[in-house]
């Protein structure tokens, strides 16, 4: 589904300010994945995923959408755009228009829908994003910061693209607001059986919601694996300044003393599982 071959992307080349931001990337994502992207601030993860949708140009390498090459031709280019939807870390500081419908209706005008189309999709691309019927007359700046978040991702769904790619989407909100937004796009997933990268600093919800995690370092991807695999390996990632899940370290330290009890546990579901096991084989005794 996405193909990236060689990727290098150089910001400023030929200035004094050249600065490379990531360093020869392969890597392949399938339909229907949940792909996580972690890796410190300037490791490279923005500037990776604006290559998706052609946002940004490789300074070498290739894009390749359904195998083909994003860059080949405009016609291929302005169709990935439409194929690959990308919300912004605050995507909220784009809203403009003057209403909030327009502002979701926004993406699927661009792509020459009809006036009954558009109004479809908008509603669609609300209801799943939690923005209310009401809101929708609204002016986008009436909004809280959390609605507004809402309004912007719906716009991006509203496209109704086969590739969601989402930087930070859950920065900045509430514990409650958090899972609602991670939920809400994972129900996109399931009914389009979309393909979804979601780049995340919490560990908590890379470990909920992925089934596979990208670690970028040094501009090169230091590690792509199953989302299990890649927390088992917590002294490789605290040995490049990541955090691992609270849950982890603390199923760690509790397996120091109950060796009975998997200590390579990232979600607290499991870690429940695992305690309640332990337990059980205690009352069997
Ligand atoms: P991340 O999203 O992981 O924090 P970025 O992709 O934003 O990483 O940045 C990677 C590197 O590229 C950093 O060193 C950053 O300073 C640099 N960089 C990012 N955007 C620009 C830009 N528009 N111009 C110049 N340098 C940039
Ligand atoms: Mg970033």
């Amino acid at each position: 589904m996405i193909r990236i071959e060689n990727l290098t992307h150089i910001y400023n080349k030929g200035l004094p300010t050249e600065r490379v931001a990531i360093d020869n990337i392969n890597l392949e994502i399938n339909k229907g994945e949940i792909v996580g992207i972690i890796g410190h601030t300037g490791s490279g993860k923005s500037t990776l995923i604006q290559h998706f949708n052609g946002l940004i140009k490789p300074t070498s390498g290739n894009v390749y959408i359904d195998g083909v090459d994003i860059f080949e031709n405009k016609k291929v280019l302005r169709n990935a755009r439409f194929d690959v939807g990308l919300v912004f870390q605050y995507p909220e500081y784009q809203l403009f228009e003057e209403n909030v419908f327009k502002d979701i209706a926004f993406g699927p005008k661009n792509m020459g829908l009809s006036a009954d189309d558009i109004k479809q999709r908008v509603i669609r691309a609300s209801k799943l994003t939690g923005v209310t019927l009401e809101m929708l007359d609204k002016s986008p700046f009436e909004l809280s910061g959390g609605e507004q978040r809402r309004v912007a991702i719906a716009g991006v769904i509203a496209m109704e693209p086969k590739i969601l790619v989402l930087d930070e989407p859950a920065a900045g909100l509430d514990p409650i607001g958090r899972r609602e937004i991670l939920g809400q796009i994972k129900a996109y997933q399931k009914e389009k059986d979309a393909t979804i990268i979601l780049v995340s600093h919490s560990m908590e919800d890379i470990a909920e919601y992925t089934d596979r995690v990208i670690v970028l370092n040094d501009r090169k991807i230091f590690d792509f694996d199953t989302t299990e695999n890649i927390f088992k390996r917590t002294k490789e990632l605290r040995e490049i300044g990541l955090e691992i899940p609270h849950i982890t370290n603390i199923m760690e330290t509790i397996n120091k003393t109950y060796k009975d009890i998997n200590g390579s546990v990232f979600t607290v579901e499991n870690a429940k599982n695992e305690i309640m096991k332990y337990i059980k084989r205690g009352q069997n005794d």
